[in-house]
C-alpha cells in the first residue's frame, strides 16, 4: 500500500490511521517458500508539532523449522514499528531540525511504501534461530531418534575428564 503523506507533514496534528493486510512473498529470496501469513497492519502516521511519526504494528504467523529437531512449528508474531519519518536521505540529516533520534528514518518522497518499510522491520525482528521449546533436546545425532519422543538406545558420549574423575573417585 502507498500513502500520499503530502497532506501529513503539511498538517499539525493530522492522523492516517490504516488496517490492511499484505503478503510477504516479494520480500521472500526467491525460489523459497514465503514462511509468513498474510501480514495484518494496523497502525497510524501522524503529525505531531511538525514531526512525523509512524506507529504500527504487524501480525502473522511464522512457519518454521526448529533448529534442533526440525520438527514443524507456527509462531504468532507481532512485530512493531516506531519511526519518525524525513524526507531526503541521511547525508541531509544535519540540517534537519529533528534531532538524531534512533527512530529517524529517511524515505525519498512523499509517497511512503508501506508494505516495504513493514517488510524490513519485519525482517530485522527475526530470530536467528527458532526452538519449538526452550528445552528441545534435538535429535541423536548417531541415530536421528527426536530425543523429545524418548531416549534412544545409543550409548551416551561421556566426557574424557569426567571419565578421569569417575576413575580416581572409584580408585579409593
Ligand atoms: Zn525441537
Ligand atoms: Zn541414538
Amino acid at each position: 500500500m502507498t500513502i500520499d503523506l503530502t497532506p501529513i507533514f503539511n498538517n499539525e496534528d493530522l492522523s492516517l490511521p490504516f488496517n490492511y493486510e499484505f503478503s510477504m512473498s516479494s520480500y521472500v529470496p526467491e525460489g523459497e517458500d514465503n514462511p509468513f501469513s498474510p501480514i495484518k497492519a494496523k497502525g497510524k502516521v501522524f503529525n505531531r508539532t511538525g514531526i512525523v511519526y509512524l506507529s504500527a504494528l504487524s501480525e502473522f504467523t511464522y512457519s518454521a523449522r526448529c533448529d534442533r529437531c526440525a520438527s514443524d512449528i507456527e509462531r504468532q508474531m507481532a512485530v512493531p514499528s516506531e519511526h519518525i519519518l524525513l524526507i531526503g536521505n541521511e547525508d541531509e540529516a544535519e540540517e534537519s531540525d529533528v534531532e538524531y533520534d534512533d527512530r529517524r528514518l529517511f524515505i525519498p518522497s512523499y509517497q511512503l511504501n508501506l508494505d516495504d518499510l513493514l517488510a524490513e522491520d519485519i525482517w530485522l525482528s527475526m530470530p536467528v534461530t527458532f526452538l519449538c521449546s526452550e528445552d528441545c533436546k534435538g535429535i541423536c545425532p548417531n541415530c536421528g531418534t527426536n530425543l523429545n519422543d524418548g531416549n534412544c538406545s545409543c550409548k551416551k558420549a561421556v566426557d574424557p575428564r569426567l571419565e578421569a574423575l569417575a576413575k580416581l573417585l572409584n580408585d579409593d
